[in-house]
């Protein structure tokens, strides 16, 4: 691949996450202006917006159990579970790509690292004894939801949870988390922007239990990273940059749960035909395919979603204004 090539990889995958995370941004803007305008009583200049949704990956998770076991649909959040569906199925498919490519903390947390690399001259890298043992986190917070939820939850406590006024207000109270944050809020935040700053992906790498079930998910998919040893020249190129900090250099096949799939060491790579993503480990992928596939099956299917009126919620305006003042008094139940 020609170096203008690699490049281009690199330009593409900035180009969709930061423009994922704008239309965050604007969604999540959006949403201030219909909250308040709910709250005041008067007509909201914009209507409700789904897509913040996606930062409530645990009511998906219910919300996916319930759909599972009794083929029911929650109309209350429907975005929720979409959203979670579509992560699923990326990572199921094309290795971790949800966090590498769409998630905008994940794209806060790579902008994050490479701005303290700018400001600091470099990263820096937790030992490996305290590494190994910080990164189960994310697997024991992922195993903790997954028993509550998976196991202790049956389906009726799903559908009642589902049908809570707190669940019905839960995008508002998401909205509140950050608009009226505690001390404790804060300060827990402007810790991990710290630690974000110094460590590659600090919070995806040792926190995130939703990047837990993602990568044990990823583990299946048919598409990996492949290094191909006759053609490779030994540069150790691929494994500098890698910011999941994987031995790129030193494996066939990179099979390990923390790959996102974001291609920055095939971008890296100055070797013709060393390092591809393939398709169970022989058909390669061209960059711009995986790309493709990557933004059409997660776009495609919240576009599927809206073509079939499973994206907005049912919830009316006057319900919602009806529980917006006493939504310091809905707790989870
Ligand atoms: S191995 Fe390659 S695709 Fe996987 S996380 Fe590292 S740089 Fe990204
Ligand atoms: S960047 Fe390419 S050539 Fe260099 S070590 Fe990695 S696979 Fe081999």
């Amino acid at each position: 691949m020609e170096k203008t090539d690699r490049a281009f990889i690199r330009k593409i995958r900035y180009a969709v996450q930061w423009s994922v995370f704008f239309m965050v941004i604007y969604a999540g803007t959006s949403f201030y202006f219909f909250v308040r305008a709910v709250e005041r009583g008067a007509v909201p200049p914009v209507s409700r917006t789904p897509s913040i949704e996606g930062f409530m990956p645990i009511g998906g998770l219910m919300a996916f159990k319930l759909w599972i076991t009794n083929g029911i649909f929650d109309s209350i959040h429907p975005a929720a579970l979409i959203i979670f569906i579509g992560a699923l199925a990326l990572s199921t498919l094309l290795k971790k790509s949800f966090c590498g490519w769409i998630c905008p903390v994940g794209t806060l947390s790579d902008g994050a690292w490479r701005t303290g690399r700018r400001i600091l001259g470099r990263n820096f890298a937790i030992p490996r004894r305290l590494d190994y043992p910080l990164r189960s986190l994310k697997y024991i917070l992922t195993a903790f939801f997954l028993f509550i939820i998976l196991v202790k939850m049956s389906p009726a406590g799903i559908t009642e949870f589902l049908n809570t006024p707190y669940w019905k207000v839960a995008d508002v109270k998401l909205l509140k988390f950050f608009t009226e944050m505690s001390p404790a809020t804060g300060i827990t935040l402007g810790l991990l922007t710290g630690f974000s700053l110094l460590y590659k992906n600090f919070w995806c790498r040792y926190l995130c239990p939703y990047g837990g079930l993602l990568g044990l998910l990823s583990v299946l998919s048919p598409v990996k990273i492949r290094r191909t040893g006759a053609n490779c020249i030994h540069c150790g190129s691929c494994a500098r940059n890698c910011p999941a900090l994987l031995p790129v250099d030193k494996k066939t096949e990179i099979r390990s749960p923390e790959c996102t799939g974001c291609l920055t060491c095939v971008s890296h790579c100055p070797a013709r035909g060393a390092l591809d993503a393939a398709l169970a480990g022989r058909k390669i992928i061209r960059p711009g395919i995986f790309i493709a596939a990557v933004v059409s099956l997660f776009f495609g299917l919240i576009l599927a979603a809206r073509l079939t009126g499973r994206w907005h919620s049912s919830v009316t305006y006057e319900e919602l204004s009806s529980l917006v003042p006493f939504i310091n008094s809905l707790s989870h139940p």
